[in-house]
């Protein structure tokens, strides 16, 4: 069953500096409501867990290093069409191939440290939400 909820995450390099504030209203501007956030930081377990699809992978290490090397803002999202239109708002993994005025366009400075995630399907929004968010923090 299709859903209309995503889950994000502000990453360390965008709350190092200082885009929470204008990455926050970027999302709000594209019309998602936010019923569940925190300002959290990652365990190695809990990056290795989240990030475990990408664990036979050559970036994997320094990925789980950087997830982990500060705070983060994690959120799930409600909007029609929730993933694809926000991962549309985001851009490509890669800054560089990211579209104009698109999140990692504007905030991200490498491959690595894009700025935010964004779930890449319903089933996946759904479990990594339930990963950071408890029913009773989800409004
Ligand atoms: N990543 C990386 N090097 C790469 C590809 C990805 O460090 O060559 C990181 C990057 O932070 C990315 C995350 O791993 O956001 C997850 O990769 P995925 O391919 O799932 O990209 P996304 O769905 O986040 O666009």
């Amino acid at each position: 069953m299709a859903t209309n909820r995503t889950f994000t995450m502000i990453k360390p390099d965008a709350v190092k500096n200082g885009y929470i504030g204008a990455i926050l209203e970027k999302i709000q501007t594209a019309g998602f409501k936010i019923v569940a956030m925190k300002y959290t930081k990652l365990s190695k377990g809990d990056a290795e867990t989240f990030y475990a699809v990408h664990s036979e992978r050559p970036f994997f290490n320094d990925l789980v290093a950087f997830m982990t090397s500060g705070p983060i803002v994690s959120a799930i999202l409600e909007k029609s069409n929730a993933v694809e239109d926000f991962r549309t708002l985001i851009g490509a993994t890669n800054p560089e191939e990211a579209a104009e005025g698109t999140i990692r366009k504007l905030f991200a400075g490498s491959i690595q440290e894009n700025a935010v995630h964004g779930s890449d399907s319903d089933e996946n929004a759904a479990i990594e939400g339930a990963f950071h968010f408890s029913g009773r923090e989800i409004f």
